[in-house]
């Protein structure tokens, strides 16, 4: 039998990167068995647009170019795969269920239950249904059914006896069932309790493997009763530690969002945040931040580091293989190697992860993958043409390995910006121009050097300045740092010869020219 995992979402209008890795353990064992992945909506709740609502999970399964083989968009043969949309196949079921006795319409009242429960707290000792309901005469019955007296449907528990998985992850686990009150499947306005209709679906869309977070255990012998009472074969489950919050074992969660900024790895995500967003018209908020996966998308890592990052947390083929490709992970993927801790977003990791795969990819790919950056923070016109793609890839060739992520190219937009708009940085104009002896005048000599330059490339370049200094019986640190300042604003960067040749020539005389004329 083919195996089939599924990764079911609630439309909550953003993508979790702890959820996107249970999505990706189940992708990756559909994929190693050559199976199907299935994508599943649980939108039973539905106050929200679940189409908008979903989009933003979709577009993130997109970049991670985890492609589901069923589910929205694309349909599938046991379509609909919407909760939503399988009211009708949830309350065929509970019938059934309750025809043959498996289950049972209980019409106690809420706090009849209520005070069930309290009264067996206070004499500590576990509560289980009552079960009056099931006492009822055939009479009263059919006058409750006549005039419509509300009714949960419940789950008829079998008490005698126990209900135990083989987890792939947890191992053997067993639950006395004398301790399960009889589990609601469905409400009193027939809507279906999650434990029921994620079994009626997994049984429907043939799922061999459930593998979900580990907060799902508890529900597991609950919904292994389910699949007996329909008489279905229970798939294979495996419960995965979550993803806990950079060096810490606690649960990752968008509610923490405000402490995670003290947190001594995830800062370095914050600090990413609050420089790249900005330019891009965007902030570090409630809907844009690193405990989801568009923000990793937005700052432009590449999906490939966070496929590693994310199939290495909790998960490891060997206690050293670090850097591995999806094909590489594919054919190793295995849930007896899934690890029963927590295991913390490691940031650190997930740089290096970046760096990586990083330095695989030709100039090319670099530079179309760094102008969609430019063109949204307006450095460049959008679609770049072809002088601003042809800046930006001399660009990328002369930072190399300073290109971490595809929007550090935004740390470079004195390149992009028009000569009498670009910004100094004022200290230290002050210091390498202003107040520095002899700057001025030696800024204009060099100014007059550059304008005699027909070969204008980097190596010229740096033979020439060598040629200006010693001529005049100085160092090269007497020029430089004035130079890379008139011309560029900052007083660090790539290498100067390389700035200078980036610019060209008008571009470096126009700014010599008016760094003299403000100093
Ligand atoms: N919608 C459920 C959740 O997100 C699915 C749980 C499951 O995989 O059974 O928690």
């Amino acid at each position: 039998m083919s195996v089939r995992t599924r990764f079911a979402p609630s439309p909550t209008g953003y993508m979790h990167i702890g959820g996107m890795r249970t999505a990706l353990f189940n992708w990756l064992w559909a994929r190693h068995n050559g199976g199907q992945f299935i994508l599943r909506i649980d939108d039973t709740d539905r106050e929200r647009n679940v189409e908008a609502a979903l989009q933003p999970i979709l577009d993130a399964f997109r970049w991670m170019n985890l492609p589901w083989d069923e589910g929205p968009e694309i349909g599938g043969p046991h379509a609909p795969y919407y909760q939503s949309q399988r009211n009708d196949r949830y309350r065929e079921v509970v019938r059934q269920l309750v025809d043959s006795g498996k289950a049972y319409r209980d019409y106690e009242t809420a706090e009849q239950t209520k005070a069930d429960r309290d009264a067996a707290e206070k004499e500590k000792r576990p509560y289980v249904s009552s079960r009056r309901s099931l006492g009822l005469s055939d009479e009263t019955r059919a006058e409750y059914e006549a005039t419509q007296v509300p009714y949960v449907v419940r789950l008829l528990v079998p008490r005698e006896r126990k209900v135990s998985i083989n987890d792939h992850v947890r191992g053997f686990v067993e639950w006395d069932c004398s301790l399960i009150p009889d589990p609601v499947i469905q409400r009193s306005d027939g809507s279906p309790l999650y434990n029921f209709a994620t079994v009626v679906d997994d049984v429907d869309f043939e799922i061999t493997h459930v593998i979900r977070a580990e907060e799902h255990l508890t529900n597991t012998a609950v919904q292994h009763l389910i699949y007996e009472a329909i008489g279905a074969k229970p798939p294979e489950f495996a419960h995965i530690p979550f993803v806990a919050a950079p060096g810490t074992t606690k649960k990752l969660s968008k509610r923490e969002i405000g402490k995670y900024r003290n947190n001594p790895q995830f800062k370095r995500m914050f600090e990413i945040a609050d420089t790249v967003l900005p330019k891009l018209g965007m902030k570090s908020d409630d809907s844009m931040n690193p405990v989801m996966v568009a923000f990793y998308e937005q700052v432009g890592f590449l999906p490939e580091a966070v496929f590693n990052a994310l199939a290495r947390l909790g998960w490891s083929l060997d206690d050293k293989t670090e850097y591995m490709s999806r094909e590489f992970v594919i054919e190793n993927f295995t849930l007896e190697r899934v690890v029963k801790g927590a295991a913390g977003l490691d940031c650190d990791k997930l740089m290096s992860y970046q760096e990586h795969w990083m330095a695989k990819l030709s100039v090319e790919e670099k530079v179309t993958r760094c102008l969609p950056f430019l063109e949204r923070a307006g450095y460049v016109a959008s679609p770049a043409d072809s002088v601003a793609t042809e800046l930006a890839t001399r660009l990328v060739v002369a930072l190399g390995e300073r290109i971490k992520l595809f929007s550090d190219i935004l740390s470079y937009e004195e390149y992009f910006v028009a000569d009498d708009a670009l910004a100094y940085d004022e200290k230290a104009f002050e210091k390498r121009i202003r107040k520095a002896d002899g700057a001025v005048e030696l800024l204009k000599g060099y100014g007059e050097m550059l304008a005699t330059q027909d070969d204008f490339s980097a190596a010229t370049l740096e033979q020439a300045t060598h040629s200006f200094v010693e001529f005049r019986g100085l160092g090269l640190g007497d020029i430089v740092h004035a130079v890379r300042v008139a011309t560029t604003g900052k007083p660090a960067g790539p290498g100067l010869y390389d700035c200078l040749a980036l610019l060209g020539r008008d571009k470096c005389l126009k700014r010599i020219e008016r760094a003299l004329a403000r100093a």
